[in-house]
Protein backbone atom coordinates (compact mmCIF):
# COMPACT_ATOMS: atom_id res chain seq x y z
CA UNK A 1 0.00 0.00 0.00
CA UNK A 2 1.58 3.20 -0.83
CA UNK A 3 1.33 6.11 1.83
CA UNK A 4 -0.48 8.39 2.13
CA UNK A 5 2.39 10.97 3.06
CA UNK A 6 4.36 10.14 0.20
CA UNK A 7 1.11 10.61 -2.43
CA UNK A 8 0.10 13.75 -1.23
CA UNK A 9 3.94 16.06 -1.88
CA UNK A 10 3.84 13.91 -5.36
CA UNK A 11 0.33 14.62 -6.18
CA UNK A 12 1.19 18.58 -4.73
CA UNK A 13 4.30 18.49 -7.11
CA UNK A 14 2.31 17.32 -9.96
CA UNK A 15 -0.61 19.48 -9.66
CA UNK A 16 2.39 22.35 -9.58
CA UNK A 17 3.74 21.34 -12.60
CA UNK A 18 0.34 21.06 -14.73
CA UNK A 19 -0.56 24.59 -13.58
CA UNK A 20 2.66 25.97 -14.30
CA UNK A 21 2.75 24.23 -17.95
CA UNK A 22 -0.61 25.18 -18.23
CA UNK A 23 0.36 28.78 -17.33
CA UNK A 24 3.64 28.77 -19.43
CA UNK A 25 1.61 27.69 -22.22
CA UNK A 26 -1.27 30.52 -21.84
CA UNK A 27 1.19 33.58 -20.11
CA UNK A 28 0.63 36.02 -23.41
CA UNK A 29 3.88 37.27 -25.36
CA UNK A 30 3.57 41.03 -24.95
CA UNK A 31 4.13 43.16 -28.12
CA UNK A 32 3.76 47.24 -29.31
CA UNK A 33 2.79 45.85 -32.79
CA UNK A 34 1.01 43.21 -34.07
CA UNK A 35 0.92 42.49 -37.81
CA UNK A 36 -1.62 40.27 -39.00
CA UNK A 37 -0.65 39.01 -42.32
CA UNK A 38 2.66 38.16 -44.80
CA UNK A 39 1.60 40.29 -47.49
CA UNK A 40 2.84 43.79 -49.15
CA UNK A 41 1.02 45.84 -47.00
CA UNK A 42 2.28 44.17 -43.21
CA UNK A 43 5.56 44.21 -45.04
CA UNK A 44 5.23 47.39 -45.96
CA UNK A 45 4.05 48.84 -42.54
CA UNK A 46 5.89 47.18 -40.07
CA UNK A 47 8.84 48.76 -42.25
CA UNK A 48 8.27 52.19 -42.20
CA UNK A 49 7.18 51.43 -37.87
CA UNK A 50 11.22 50.08 -37.66
CA UNK A 51 12.33 53.43 -39.70
CA UNK A 52 10.47 55.44 -37.12
CA UNK A 53 10.52 54.17 -33.92
CA UNK A 54 12.73 51.16 -33.47
CA UNK A 55 12.62 50.54 -30.19
CA UNK A 56 8.97 48.95 -30.50
CA UNK A 57 8.83 45.06 -30.63
CA UNK A 58 6.31 43.97 -34.06
CA UNK A 59 5.17 40.36 -34.09
CA UNK A 60 3.85 39.26 -38.10
CA UNK A 61 1.55 36.55 -37.92
CA UNK A 62 0.93 34.54 -40.81
CA UNK A 63 -1.57 31.62 -41.41
CA UNK A 64 0.39 29.88 -44.43
CA UNK A 65 3.74 28.66 -43.97
CA UNK A 66 5.71 31.68 -45.73
CA UNK A 67 5.33 35.01 -46.25
CA UNK A 68 3.54 36.31 -49.52
CA UNK A 69 1.92 33.29 -50.76
CA UNK A 70 -1.75 35.12 -51.34
CA UNK A 71 -2.64 38.19 -53.96
CA UNK A 72 1.00 39.86 -53.29
CA UNK A 73 2.65 36.49 -55.14
CA UNK A 74 3.47 37.48 -58.14
CA UNK A 75 1.95 35.13 -59.82
CA UNK A 76 -1.33 36.34 -57.75
CA UNK A 77 -1.72 39.61 -59.17
CA UNK A 78 -0.88 41.66 -62.63
CA UNK A 79 2.23 43.16 -61.53
CA UNK A 80 0.95 46.58 -62.86
CA UNK A 81 3.00 49.46 -60.89
CA UNK A 82 -0.39 51.71 -61.56
CA UNK A 83 0.55 54.85 -62.13
CA UNK A 84 -2.77 55.34 -64.74
CA UNK A 85 -0.98 56.14 -67.56
CA UNK A 86 -2.78 53.08 -69.40
CA UNK A 87 -5.59 52.12 -67.18
CA UNK A 88 -8.90 53.41 -69.18
CA UNK A 89 -10.50 53.72 -65.76
CA UNK A 90 -8.69 56.36 -63.84
CA UNK A 91 -10.09 58.94 -66.73
CA UNK A 92 -13.70 58.54 -67.14
CA UNK A 93 -15.98 61.27 -69.33
CA UNK A 94 -17.66 63.43 -68.04
CA UNK A 95 -20.99 64.14 -69.52
CA UNK A 96 -20.04 67.75 -71.46
CA UNK A 97 -17.43 64.98 -73.14
CA UNK A 98 -14.44 66.17 -71.06
CA UNK A 99 -12.28 63.93 -69.62
CA UNK A 100 -11.81 63.40 -65.32
CA UNK A 101 -7.32 63.36 -64.15
CA UNK A 102 -8.55 63.99 -60.57
CA UNK A 103 -8.06 60.25 -60.37
CA UNK A 104 -5.04 59.32 -62.63
CA UNK A 105 -3.31 61.90 -60.93
CA UNK A 106 -3.90 60.87 -57.43
CA UNK A 107 -3.04 57.39 -58.43
CA UNK A 108 0.36 58.45 -60.03
CA UNK A 109 1.37 60.28 -57.26
CA UNK A 110 0.25 57.34 -54.92
CA UNK A 111 2.92 55.44 -56.73
CA UNK A 112 5.43 58.31 -56.69
CA UNK A 113 5.58 57.60 -52.84
CA UNK A 114 5.94 53.85 -53.34
CA UNK A 115 9.25 54.42 -56.14
CA UNK A 116 10.64 56.81 -53.29
CA UNK A 117 9.83 54.13 -50.45
CA UNK A 118 11.09 51.73 -52.34
CA UNK A 119 13.92 53.93 -53.41
CA UNK A 120 14.92 54.47 -49.71
CA UNK A 121 14.99 50.59 -49.31
CA UNK A 122 17.37 50.05 -51.76
CA UNK A 123 19.63 52.50 -50.43
CA UNK A 124 19.65 51.14 -46.65
CA UNK A 125 20.87 47.90 -48.39
CA UNK A 126 16.82 46.74 -47.62
CA UNK A 127 15.96 45.91 -51.03
CA UNK A 128 18.93 44.52 -53.10
CA UNK A 129 19.15 44.29 -56.99
CA UNK A 130 15.93 46.57 -58.35
CA UNK A 131 15.76 44.18 -61.13
CA UNK A 132 14.86 41.64 -59.16
CA UNK A 133 11.61 43.38 -58.52
CA UNK A 134 11.13 46.18 -60.59
CA UNK A 135 11.50 46.58 -64.34
CA UNK A 136 10.75 49.29 -66.64
CA UNK A 137 7.83 48.25 -68.83
CA UNK A 138 6.18 51.06 -71.67
CA UNK A 139 2.84 51.47 -70.53
CA UNK A 140 0.53 51.03 -73.33
CA UNK A 141 -3.59 52.28 -73.64
CA UNK A 142 -4.86 50.41 -76.92
CA UNK A 143 -8.31 51.18 -78.29
CA UNK A 144 -10.40 50.30 -81.54
CA UNK A 145 -13.77 52.02 -83.32
CA UNK A 146 -14.40 55.64 -83.72
CA UNK A 147 -16.27 56.10 -80.35
CA UNK A 148 -13.08 54.40 -78.58
CA UNK A 149 -10.25 55.98 -80.46
CA UNK A 150 -12.04 59.44 -80.12
CA UNK A 151 -12.13 58.77 -76.31
CA UNK A 152 -8.48 57.84 -76.28
CA UNK A 153 -7.57 61.17 -78.31
CA UNK A 154 -9.18 63.49 -75.45
CA UNK A 155 -8.09 61.77 -72.68
CA UNK A 156 -3.80 61.73 -74.11
CA UNK A 157 -4.99 65.89 -74.60
CA UNK A 158 -6.14 65.88 -71.11
CA UNK A 159 -3.06 63.97 -70.04
CA UNK A 160 -1.11 66.53 -71.39
CA UNK A 161 -1.97 69.75 -69.73
CA UNK A 162 -0.53 67.69 -66.42
CA UNK A 163 3.12 67.55 -65.42
CA UNK A 164 3.08 63.13 -63.92
CA UNK A 165 2.06 62.29 -67.81
CA UNK A 166 4.55 64.14 -69.83
CA UNK A 167 6.48 61.98 -72.39
CA UNK A 168 3.38 60.63 -73.05
CA UNK A 169 2.84 59.68 -77.01
CA UNK A 170 -0.50 58.84 -78.95
CA UNK A 171 -1.37 57.66 -82.55
CA UNK A 172 -3.20 56.11 -84.88
CA UNK A 173 -0.82 54.65 -87.16
CA UNK A 174 -0.49 51.22 -87.02
CA UNK A 175 2.96 51.14 -88.63
CA UNK A 176 3.65 53.28 -85.60
CA UNK A 177 1.65 51.61 -82.91
CA UNK A 178 3.13 48.27 -84.31
CA UNK A 179 6.50 49.65 -83.56
CA UNK A 180 5.82 50.12 -80.21
CA UNK A 181 4.27 46.92 -79.91
CA UNK A 182 4.68 44.55 -82.56
CA UNK A 183 2.59 41.74 -81.41
CA UNK A 184 -0.88 43.64 -81.09
CA UNK A 185 -0.84 44.80 -84.42
CA UNK A 186 1.03 41.89 -86.56
CA UNK A 187 -2.21 40.14 -88.40
CA UNK A 188 -4.76 42.88 -87.63
CA UNK A 189 -7.20 44.20 -90.35
CA UNK A 190 -4.97 46.80 -92.01
CA UNK A 191 -8.50 48.80 -92.00
CA UNK A 192 -8.99 48.45 -88.69
CA UNK A 193 -9.42 51.77 -86.57
CA UNK A 194 -7.07 51.92 -83.56
CA UNK A 195 -5.46 54.03 -81.38
CA UNK A 196 -2.76 53.69 -78.67
CA UNK A 197 -1.03 55.85 -76.43
CA UNK A 198 2.66 55.03 -75.00
CA UNK A 199 4.84 56.10 -72.29
CA UNK A 200 8.09 54.90 -71.35
CA UNK A 201 7.92 55.25 -67.42
CA UNK A 202 5.61 52.21 -66.89
CA UNK A 203 7.19 49.38 -64.63
CA UNK A 204 6.02 45.66 -64.25
CA UNK A 205 6.88 44.96 -59.91
CA UNK A 206 6.81 41.73 -58.21
CA UNK A 207 5.36 42.57 -54.85
CA UNK A 208 6.10 38.95 -53.92
CA UNK A 209 9.86 39.99 -54.60
CA UNK A 210 9.42 43.08 -52.27
CA UNK A 211 7.46 41.46 -49.74
CA UNK A 212 10.00 38.79 -49.20
CA UNK A 213 13.17 41.13 -49.11
CA UNK A 214 11.28 43.34 -47.03
CA UNK A 215 10.17 40.71 -44.61
CA UNK A 216 13.15 39.10 -44.54
CA UNK A 217 15.39 42.73 -43.71
CA UNK A 218 12.80 42.93 -40.55
CA UNK A 219 13.60 39.64 -39.79
CA UNK A 220 17.08 40.66 -38.31
CA UNK A 221 16.18 42.62 -35.62
CA UNK A 222 16.30 41.73 -32.72
CA UNK A 223 12.76 43.42 -32.23
CA UNK A 224 11.09 41.75 -34.77
CA UNK A 225 9.53 38.27 -34.99
CA UNK A 226 7.87 36.39 -37.87
CA UNK A 227 5.72 33.40 -36.76
CA UNK A 228 4.27 31.53 -39.39
CA UNK A 229 1.20 29.13 -39.73
CA UNK A 230 0.04 30.86 -37.20
CA UNK A 231 -3.77 31.99 -37.50
CA UNK A 232 -5.55 34.39 -35.30
CA UNK A 233 -8.41 33.18 -34.77
CA UNK A 234 -10.07 35.80 -31.72
CA UNK A 235 -9.67 39.19 -30.44
CA UNK A 236 -10.30 40.39 -26.31
CA UNK A 237 -10.00 44.01 -25.89
CA UNK A 238 -7.72 44.18 -22.54
CA UNK A 239 -8.85 47.02 -19.63
CA UNK A 240 -5.97 49.46 -21.06
CA UNK A 241 -7.29 48.80 -24.46
CA UNK A 242 -4.61 46.79 -26.04
CA UNK A 243 -5.68 43.66 -27.56
CA UNK A 244 -5.43 39.76 -26.14
CA UNK A 245 -5.19 38.00 -29.63
CA UNK A 246 -5.67 34.61 -29.90
CA UNK A 247 -3.51 32.80 -32.42
CA UNK A 248 -3.78 28.79 -33.88
CA UNK A 249 -0.87 26.88 -34.73
CA UNK A 250 -2.00 25.80 -38.64
CA UNK A 251 -0.07 22.62 -38.08
CA UNK A 252 -1.06 21.10 -34.40
CA UNK A 253 -4.29 23.19 -33.63
CA UNK A 254 -2.95 24.50 -30.36
CA UNK A 255 -3.38 27.75 -29.01
CA UNK A 256 -1.74 30.37 -27.75
CA UNK A 257 -1.95 34.67 -27.13
CA UNK A 258 -0.20 37.45 -27.77
CA UNK A 259 -0.73 40.93 -26.01
CA UNK A 260 -0.15 43.70 -28.32
CA UNK A 261 -0.91 47.78 -27.99
CA UNK A 262 -1.58 47.71 -31.59
CA UNK A 263 -2.80 45.85 -34.34
CA UNK A 264 -2.74 46.08 -37.79
CA UNK A 265 -4.94 43.38 -39.78
CA UNK A 266 -3.34 43.26 -43.32
CA UNK A 267 -4.60 39.89 -43.67
CA UNK A 268 -6.19 40.64 -47.03
CA UNK A 269 -9.31 38.99 -47.84
CA UNK A 270 -8.84 37.84 -44.21
CA UNK A 271 -9.25 41.31 -43.19
CA UNK A 272 -12.74 41.52 -43.12
CA UNK A 273 -13.47 38.17 -40.94
CA UNK A 274 -10.68 39.48 -38.73
CA UNK A 275 -11.99 42.86 -38.65
CA UNK A 276 -15.75 41.72 -37.31
CA UNK A 277 -13.90 39.02 -34.09
CA UNK A 278 -12.76 42.87 -32.76
CA UNK A 279 -16.08 43.45 -32.30
CA UNK A 280 -15.72 47.01 -32.63
CA UNK A 281 -18.78 49.01 -34.13
CA UNK A 282 -17.09 50.41 -36.74
CA UNK A 283 -16.93 46.95 -38.47
CA UNK A 284 -20.84 46.18 -38.27
CA UNK A 285 -20.93 49.14 -41.76
CA UNK A 286 -18.81 46.34 -44.03
CA UNK A 287 -19.68 43.09 -45.96
CA UNK A 288 -17.70 41.65 -48.44
CA UNK A 289 -18.37 40.43 -51.63
CA UNK A 290 -14.81 37.83 -53.33
CA UNK A 291 -13.89 38.25 -57.09
CA UNK A 292 -11.15 36.44 -58.22
CA UNK A 293 -9.13 36.26 -61.80
CA UNK A 294 -7.51 34.08 -64.14
CA UNK A 295 -5.08 34.67 -66.77
CA UNK A 296 -4.10 33.03 -69.79
CA UNK A 297 -0.07 32.35 -69.50
CA UNK A 298 2.84 31.87 -72.40
CA UNK A 299 6.34 31.17 -71.38
CA UNK A 300 6.96 30.59 -74.40
CA UNK A 301 10.14 32.65 -74.87
CA UNK A 302 9.89 33.60 -78.44
CA UNK A 303 6.81 35.47 -77.90
CA UNK A 304 7.96 36.52 -73.94
CA UNK A 305 10.84 38.15 -75.58
CA UNK A 306 9.03 40.38 -78.40
CA UNK A 307 6.53 41.71 -75.86
CA UNK A 308 7.95 44.37 -73.73
CA UNK A 309 4.78 46.79 -72.69
CA UNK A 310 1.80 46.61 -70.30
CA UNK A 311 -1.14 47.06 -73.15
CA UNK A 312 -4.75 47.63 -71.25
CA UNK A 313 -7.54 47.79 -73.18
CA UNK A 314 -10.86 49.20 -72.68
CA UNK A 315 -13.25 47.52 -70.71
CA UNK A 316 -16.57 45.81 -71.58
CA UNK A 317 -19.96 46.90 -70.38
CA UNK A 318 -20.42 46.24 -66.50
CA UNK A 319 -16.72 44.97 -66.00
CA UNK A 320 -15.22 45.63 -62.74
CA UNK A 321 -12.10 47.90 -63.66
CA UNK A 322 -9.99 45.02 -62.12
CA UNK A 323 -11.51 43.13 -65.44
CA UNK A 324 -10.22 45.76 -68.05
CA UNK A 325 -8.04 42.92 -70.28
CA UNK A 326 -4.25 43.43 -70.68
CA UNK A 327 -1.69 41.93 -72.82
CA UNK A 328 1.04 41.97 -70.08
CA UNK A 329 5.06 41.38 -70.05
CA UNK A 330 5.94 39.94 -66.98
CA UNK A 331 9.19 39.28 -65.13
CA UNK A 332 8.74 36.57 -62.89
CA UNK A 333 10.73 33.35 -61.44
CA UNK A 334 14.03 34.96 -63.45
CA UNK A 335 12.41 34.69 -66.52
CA UNK A 336 10.14 36.72 -69.21
CA UNK A 337 6.41 35.50 -69.68
CA UNK A 338 3.46 37.14 -70.81
CA UNK A 339 -0.19 37.34 -69.59
CA UNK A 340 -3.48 37.95 -70.64
CA UNK A 341 -6.59 38.55 -68.49
CA UNK A 342 -7.84 39.25 -66.20
CA UNK A 343 -10.85 36.72 -66.12
CA UNK A 344 -13.76 37.32 -63.63
CA UNK A 345 -13.76 34.41 -61.46
CA UNK A 346 -16.21 33.30 -58.86
CA UNK A 347 -15.69 31.32 -55.89
CA UNK A 348 -16.93 31.72 -52.07
CA UNK A 349 -13.68 32.24 -50.76
CA UNK A 350 -11.93 35.22 -49.34
CA UNK A 351 -8.74 33.88 -50.22
CA UNK A 352 -6.75 31.69 -52.35
CA UNK A 353 -6.11 29.51 -49.72
CA UNK A 354 -9.01 30.03 -47.67
CA UNK A 355 -12.58 28.63 -46.46
CA UNK A 356 -15.59 28.05 -49.10
CA UNK A 357 -17.59 29.10 -46.08
CA UNK A 358 -15.81 32.90 -45.85
CA UNK A 359 -18.81 34.23 -47.61
CA UNK A 360 -21.28 33.14 -45.67
CA UNK A 361 -19.67 33.49 -42.46
CA UNK A 362 -19.29 37.12 -42.90
CA UNK A 363 -22.94 37.64 -43.28
CA UNK A 364 -24.71 39.05 -40.57
CA UNK A 365 -27.91 40.25 -39.64
CA UNK A 366 -26.12 43.57 -39.76
CA UNK A 367 -24.77 43.77 -43.06
CA UNK A 368 -26.89 41.44 -45.13
CA UNK A 369 -29.37 43.90 -46.51
CA UNK A 370 -26.48 45.92 -47.30
CA UNK A 371 -25.26 43.02 -49.65
CA UNK A 372 -29.09 42.68 -51.57
CA UNK A 373 -29.23 46.62 -52.24
CA UNK A 374 -25.48 46.07 -53.72
CA UNK A 375 -26.67 43.11 -55.59
CA UNK A 376 -29.77 44.93 -57.21
CA UNK A 377 -28.29 48.30 -57.45
CA UNK A 378 -24.73 46.67 -59.44
CA UNK A 379 -27.10 44.22 -61.78
CA UNK A 380 -24.59 44.43 -64.95
CA UNK A 381 -21.80 43.97 -62.80
CA UNK A 382 -23.23 40.89 -61.92
CA UNK A 383 -24.59 40.03 -65.22
CA UNK A 384 -20.73 40.40 -66.29
CA UNK A 385 -19.71 38.12 -63.74
CA UNK A 386 -22.29 35.39 -64.43
CA UNK A 387 -20.72 35.94 -67.53
CA UNK A 388 -17.42 35.58 -67.25
CA UNK A 389 -17.70 32.08 -64.76
CA UNK A 390 -19.71 30.54 -68.00
CA UNK A 391 -16.27 31.70 -70.67
CA UNK A 392 -15.48 28.68 -72.10
CA UNK A 393 -11.56 27.74 -73.47
CA UNK A 394 -12.36 29.36 -77.00
CA UNK A 395 -14.21 32.63 -75.49
CA UNK A 396 -11.30 33.26 -73.56
CA UNK A 397 -8.59 32.57 -76.75
CA UNK A 398 -10.88 35.18 -78.61
CA UNK A 399 -10.42 37.25 -76.10
CA UNK A 400 -6.79 37.14 -76.28
CA UNK A 401 -7.01 37.22 -80.16
CA UNK A 402 -8.66 40.69 -80.16
CA UNK A 403 -5.38 41.61 -78.44
CA UNK A 404 -2.90 39.49 -80.06
CA UNK A 405 -4.24 38.40 -83.78
CA UNK A 406 -1.57 35.67 -84.11
CA UNK A 407 -1.85 33.92 -80.79
CA UNK A 408 -1.39 30.49 -81.22
CA UNK A 409 -3.87 28.05 -78.77
CA UNK A 410 -1.19 25.91 -77.81
CA UNK A 411 1.21 28.55 -76.31
CA UNK A 412 -1.21 29.25 -73.67
CA UNK A 413 -2.33 27.94 -70.21
CA UNK A 414 -5.10 29.57 -67.87
CA UNK A 415 -3.96 30.01 -64.15
CA UNK A 416 -5.82 31.46 -61.21
CA UNK A 417 -4.67 34.23 -59.95
CA UNK A 418 -5.17 35.62 -56.44
CA UNK A 419 -8.94 36.34 -55.17
CA UNK A 420 -10.28 40.17 -53.87
CA UNK A 421 -13.04 40.81 -51.76
CA UNK A 422 -14.96 44.03 -52.75
CA UNK A 423 -16.31 46.35 -50.30
CA UNK A 424 -19.92 46.54 -49.25
CA UNK A 425 -20.43 49.15 -46.94
CA UNK A 426 -23.97 50.32 -45.24
CA UNK A 427 -25.19 53.85 -47.11
CA UNK A 428 -27.95 55.86 -45.88
CA UNK A 429 -30.17 56.69 -48.59
CA UNK A 430 -28.93 53.34 -50.87
CA UNK A 431 -28.88 50.87 -48.08
CA UNK A 432 -24.93 49.49 -49.13
CA UNK A 433 -22.66 50.27 -51.60
CA UNK A 434 -20.41 49.01 -53.63
CA UNK A 435 -16.90 49.91 -52.88
CA UNK A 436 -13.75 49.50 -55.25
CA UNK A 437 -11.18 51.32 -53.16
CA UNK A 438 -9.37 50.51 -50.19
CA UNK A 439 -10.72 51.54 -46.62
CA UNK A 440 -8.86 51.73 -43.66
CA UNK A 441 -10.95 51.14 -40.66
CA UNK A 442 -9.64 51.76 -37.04
CA UNK A 443 -11.50 51.95 -33.37
CA UNK A 444 -12.00 54.90 -31.73
CA UNK A 445 -9.19 54.22 -29.40
CA UNK A 446 -6.68 54.28 -32.25
CA UNK A 447 -5.26 50.77 -31.36
CA UNK A 448 -6.79 48.48 -34.06
CA UNK A 449 -6.36 49.07 -37.56
CA UNK A 450 -7.82 47.06 -40.58
CA UNK A 451 -7.48 47.30 -44.60
CA UNK A 452 -10.77 46.67 -46.42
CA UNK A 453 -10.59 46.28 -50.31
CA UNK A 454 -7.66 45.55 -52.80
CA UNK A 455 -7.38 48.77 -54.52
CA UNK A 456 -5.33 50.35 -56.41
CA UNK A 457 -3.51 47.63 -54.92
CA UNK A 458 -0.14 46.27 -53.67
CA UNK A 459 1.36 49.51 -55.83
CA UNK A 460 -0.15 51.86 -52.98
CA UNK A 461 1.30 49.72 -50.31
CA UNK A 462 3.74 52.56 -49.29
CA UNK A 463 0.89 55.36 -48.97
CA UNK A 464 -1.70 52.90 -47.38
CA UNK A 465 1.18 52.05 -44.91
CA UNK A 466 1.50 56.03 -44.22
CA UNK A 467 -2.43 56.57 -43.79
CA UNK A 468 -2.30 53.67 -41.73
CA UNK A 469 0.33 55.19 -39.44
CA UNK A 470 -0.82 58.41 -39.52
CA UNK A 471 -4.82 57.04 -38.47
CA UNK A 472 -3.11 54.32 -35.73
CA UNK A 473 -0.44 57.12 -33.96
CA UNK A 474 -1.91 60.38 -34.65
CA UNK A 475 0.36 62.49 -31.80
CA UNK A 476 3.30 60.70 -32.92
CA UNK A 477 2.83 60.69 -36.92
CA UNK A 478 2.44 64.75 -36.00
CA UNK A 479 5.69 64.89 -34.20
CA UNK A 480 8.82 66.48 -35.69
CA UNK A 481 10.93 63.33 -35.14
CA UNK A 482 8.59 61.33 -37.18
CA UNK A 483 7.99 63.46 -39.89
CA UNK A 484 11.61 64.43 -40.46
CA UNK A 485 12.00 60.32 -40.77
CA UNK A 486 9.27 60.14 -43.46
CA UNK A 487 10.55 62.40 -44.99
CA UNK A 488 13.91 60.77 -45.39
CA UNK A 489 12.22 57.78 -46.76
CA UNK A 490 9.62 59.75 -48.96
CA UNK A 491 11.15 63.25 -49.68
CA UNK A 492 8.54 64.60 -51.42
CA UNK A 493 6.03 63.15 -48.82
CA UNK A 494 2.83 65.94 -48.38
CA UNK A 495 3.34 67.67 -51.77
CA UNK A 496 2.05 67.13 -54.61
CA UNK A 497 4.16 66.67 -57.53
CA UNK A 498 1.81 67.75 -60.20
CA UNK A 499 1.98 71.42 -58.62
CA UNK A 500 5.30 71.37 -58.49
CA UNK A 501 7.33 70.36 -62.14
CA UNK A 502 10.44 70.47 -60.72
CA UNK A 503 10.31 68.40 -57.77
CA UNK A 504 8.45 65.97 -59.56
CA UNK A 505 11.46 65.53 -62.34
CA UNK A 506 13.94 65.41 -59.13
CA UNK A 507 11.91 62.11 -57.75
CA UNK A 508 11.29 60.75 -61.13
CA UNK A 509 14.78 61.04 -62.24
CA UNK A 510 16.56 59.89 -58.69
CA UNK A 511 14.19 56.80 -58.35
CA UNK A 512 14.53 55.96 -62.07
CA UNK A 513 18.38 55.94 -61.22
CA UNK A 514 18.40 53.75 -58.00
CA UNK A 515 15.67 51.16 -59.04
CA UNK A 516 17.69 51.22 -62.25
CA UNK A 517 14.48 51.94 -64.57
CA UNK A 518 14.46 54.14 -68.10
CA UNK A 519 15.86 57.44 -67.84
CA UNK A 520 12.54 59.56 -67.91
CA UNK A 521 11.22 62.15 -70.07
CA UNK A 522 12.12 65.50 -69.26
CA UNK A 523 9.17 67.28 -68.02
CA UNK A 524 8.79 70.62 -70.12
CA UNK A 525 5.46 72.73 -69.18
CA UNK A 526 6.39 75.41 -71.36
CA UNK A 527 3.40 76.81 -72.73
CA UNK A 528 1.08 74.25 -71.19
CA UNK A 529 -0.81 75.37 -67.56
CA UNK A 530 -0.91 71.92 -65.66
CA UNK A 531 -4.51 70.60 -64.64
CA UNK A 532 -6.17 71.67 -61.87
CA UNK A 533 -7.88 68.59 -60.44
CA UNK A 534 -11.54 69.14 -61.40
CA UNK A 535 -13.67 70.34 -58.37
CA UNK A 536 -16.42 67.10 -58.35
CA UNK A 537 -16.57 63.57 -59.98
CA UNK A 538 -19.64 63.93 -61.48
CA UNK A 539 -22.17 60.91 -60.90
CA UNK A 540 -21.89 59.66 -64.54
CA UNK A 541 -18.17 59.31 -64.05
CA UNK A 542 -18.09 57.57 -60.31
CA UNK A 543 -18.45 53.94 -61.31
CA UNK A 544 -15.19 51.63 -60.17
CA UNK A 545 -12.43 53.93 -60.93
CA UNK A 546 -10.25 53.20 -57.98
CA UNK A 547 -9.68 49.24 -58.50
CA UNK A 548 -6.65 47.65 -59.21
CA UNK A 549 -6.26 45.78 -62.57
C1 LIG B 1 -6.09 39.09 -60.04
C2 LIG B 1 -5.43 40.22 -59.30
C3 LIG B 1 -4.66 41.14 -60.00
C4 LIG B 1 -4.05 42.20 -59.32
N1 LIG B 1 -3.25 43.05 -60.01
C5 LIG B 1 -2.60 44.06 -59.37
C6 LIG B 1 -1.70 44.90 -60.08
O1 LIG B 1 -1.47 44.71 -61.27
N2 LIG B 1 -1.11 45.89 -59.40
C7 LIG B 1 -1.34 46.13 -58.08
O2 LIG B 1 -0.78 47.06 -57.54
N3 LIG B 1 -2.18 45.33 -57.37
C8 LIG B 1 -2.80 44.30 -57.98
N4 LIG B 1 -3.65 43.47 -57.29
C9 LIG B 1 -3.92 43.76 -55.88
C10 LIG B 1 -2.77 43.33 -54.96
O3 LIG B 1 -2.38 42.02 -55.27
C11 LIG B 1 -3.24 43.42 -53.52
O4 LIG B 1 -3.78 44.70 -53.28
C12 LIG B 1 -2.11 43.24 -52.52
O5 LIG B 1 -1.31 42.14 -52.84
C13 LIG B 1 -2.71 43.05 -51.14
O6 LIG B 1 -1.68 42.84 -50.20
P1 LIG B 1 -2.04 42.42 -48.73
O7 LIG B 1 -0.76 42.39 -47.98
O8 LIG B 1 -3.13 43.29 -48.21
O9 LIG B 1 -2.72 40.98 -48.87
P2 LIG B 1 -2.11 39.54 -49.14
O10 LIG B 1 -0.92 39.56 -50.00
O11 LIG B 1 -3.25 38.69 -49.56
O12 LIG B 1 -1.62 39.09 -47.70
C14 LIG B 1 -2.52 38.85 -46.64
C15 LIG B 1 -1.95 37.72 -45.82
O13 LIG B 1 -2.74 37.56 -44.65
C16 LIG B 1 -2.79 36.18 -44.33
N5 LIG B 1 -3.92 35.94 -43.44
C17 LIG B 1 -5.24 35.97 -43.75
N6 LIG B 1 -5.98 35.69 -42.66
C18 LIG B 1 -5.10 35.49 -41.65
C19 LIG B 1 -5.26 35.15 -40.27
N7 LIG B 1 -6.48 34.97 -39.72
N8 LIG B 1 -4.15 34.99 -39.50
C20 LIG B 1 -2.90 35.16 -40.04
N9 LIG B 1 -2.71 35.46 -41.33
C21 LIG B 1 -3.79 35.64 -42.12
C22 LIG B 1 -2.94 35.52 -45.70
O14 LIG B 1 -2.57 34.16 -45.67
C23 LIG B 1 -2.01 36.37 -46.55
O15 LIG B 1 -0.71 35.85 -46.64
C24 LIG B 1 -4.23 42.36 -57.92
C25 LIG B 1 -4.98 41.41 -57.22
C26 LIG B 1 -5.56 40.34 -57.89
C27 LIG B 1 -6.32 39.33 -57.11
Amino acid sequence: MIKSTKVLPSLSLLALLVTSAAHAETAPEKTDVLLIGGGIMSASLGTFLEELQPDWKQIMVEKLDGVALESSNGWNNAGTGHSANMELNYTPERPDGSIEVKKALEINEAFMISRQFWTAQVKKGVLNNPHSFINSTAHMSFVWGDKNVDYLSRRYQALQKTVLFQGMKFSTDHKQIEQWSPLIMEGRDPKQKVAATWTPVGTDVNYGEITRQLIGSLKKNDNFKLETSSEVTDFKRNSDNSWHVTIKDAKNGETRSVDAKYVFIGAGGGALKLLQETGIPEADKYAGFPVGGSFLVTENPEIAQRHNQKVYGQASVGAPPMSVPHLDSRYLDGKKVVLFGPFATFSTKFLKNGSLFDLLSTTTTKNVIPMTNVGMDNFDLVKYLVGQVMLSDEDRFAALKEYYPNAKKEDWKLIQAGQRVQIIKKDEEKGGVLKLGTEIVTDQQKTVAALLGASPGASTAAPIALDVVKQLFPEQFKSAEWQEKIRKVVPSYGKKLNDDPALAQQVWNDTAATLQLTKPPVINMAGKSAEAPAAETSKASEPQYNMAL
